[in-house]
């Protein structure tokens, strides 16, 4: 075969979310753009934010010479001591520029830390339903993914964590904000899941991370506020992105956060700069960096976000869906009318609307609506909703 056997066999299994994707290109491609409801992706539909465009302005004036050239394979020192002072009041944890190494997205930083850490073999225990890349990114290090199920509203369960757990067990990784239920974990459900790491970890004589997931931690609602994980996870690597919270996802930018507490700093940050190196990343994209380091403060409009959850949650809710109101991320994650949720968002998709079934996330008897998009979209959805939700009970 011309490729390798395990990559055509991920190309098979693809993504529902890329699925749809292509689907509903055909679909506006024959339609017209405007009379389809693309919720399947979650490409923020939001511009970034003004000051982006005010500092790459000034930027792309510099002419210091070695800007645009290699740096050390962790990033630029200043990028990672200003990034280090942000995280530090996210976690509430004084966290130095050593502790931090620049990423290519956050999905560039969660395969960093997994070739750091993981052996042939290892198992990464993972809450579902998941953003179904871990399944590709985990195979990527020769890992295992094993998933342990969450309640109806996606709290953590700890007996079904610790029924994964084995010999082999590497590192716990959790993602909140969640993609795709828009679940934040409380403190609560971390401080019992952290228990058990502990427990565990002395059980098997290994050290097991905490992986944390965490693009979404500035996309809240109403006040909601995301735990800081490194005062509760001793073991805990925070792997990030600003994908979403300055809508810079195509710029690939993210980082690494390694807890000042870990048992070996050095040697654990030294082993992620390695990979970050020789997985090819190299670095984190130079200009990029130099961006973000400015705008740390800043955001995209979230509250337009919680505006299109709000309307889309009603409308469903008024039209008899039965869903779980996310406090953050931007996705709503409702039962489908029928088991089988692929047929479902077959109805859907009749009705010009692109949702993904929760299968495609190890969430089975759902769907997931991705609403970073335009208001036009959610409103206009509406209708083509009531009806499949009709046509579904009809049979
Ligand atoms: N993790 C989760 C849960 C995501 O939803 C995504 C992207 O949608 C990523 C990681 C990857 O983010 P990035 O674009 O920063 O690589």
């Amino acid at each position: 075969m011309l490729i390798a056997s395990g990559i055509a066999e991920a190309m098979q299994k693809s993504s529902w979310i890329r699925k749809m994707f292509e689907e509903g290109a055909k679909l506006k491609a024959c339609k017209g753009e405007e009379n389809v409801f693309d919720f399947s992706i979650g490409n923020p539909n939001l511009p970034p934010p003004e000051a982006f465009y005010r500092t790459l302005a000034e930027l792309a004036g510099d002419r210091t010479p070695g800007l645009h050239g290699y740096m050390p394979n962790a990033g630029f020192q200043d990028v990672r001591e200003a990034v280090a002072l942000r995280v530090s009041v996210e976690q509430d944890t004084e966290v130095k520029g050593d502790s931090i190494i620049m990423s290519v997205g956050a999905g560039g930083a969660l395969n960093a830390v997994f070739r750091a850490i993981i052996d042939p073999g290892d198992e990464i225990i993972v809450p579902k339903p998941f953003f179904v890349e871990y399944v590709f990114y985990a195979a990527n290090h020769q890992a295992v993914i094993r998933q342990a199920a969450t309640t109806p509203s996606f709290d953590m369960i700890i007996a079904t964590i610790e029924a994964e757990f084995s010999p082999k067990t590497r590192a716990v990784l959790i993602n909140s904000p969640n993609n795709p239920t828009g679940k934040v974990y409380s403190e609560e459900n971390l401080r019992a899941l952290s228990r058990l790491i502990e427990k565990k970890s002395a059980e098997y004589g290994r050290e097991i991370f905490l992986i944390a997931d965490e693009p979404y931690r500035a996309v809240i609602f109403d006040g909601v506020e995301v735990p800081a994980i490194f005062p509760l996870f001793k073991n805990a690597v925070i792997c990030s992105s600003f994908s979403k919270t300055l809508s810079l996802a195509g710029e690939r930018i993210g980082y690494i956060a390694v807890n000042p507490r870990v048992d070996n700093l050095p040697l654990l940050t030294g082993a992620i700069i390695m990979t970050t190196r020789i997985l090819g990343f190299v670095n984190a994209p130079a200009l990029a960096q130099r961006a973000v380091a400015r705008l740390l403060d800043e955001k995209v409009e979230v509250d337009f976000y919680r505006e299109n959850r709000d309307l889309l949650l009603e409308g469903l809710a008024g039209a008899g869906y039965e869903c779980r109101k996310p406090e953050g991320a931007f996705y709503l994650f409702p039962k489908s009318p029928i088991p089988d949720d692929v047929a479902f968002c077959k109805l859907l998709l009749d009705e010009n609307i692109l949702a993904v079934p929760g299968t495609g996330f190890m969430g089975p008897g759902h769907f997931r609506l991705a609403y970073c998009s335009s208001r036009q979209t959610v409103t206009g959805s509406l209708p083509g909703f009531r009806r499949a939700l009709e046509k579904a009970k009809e049979g």
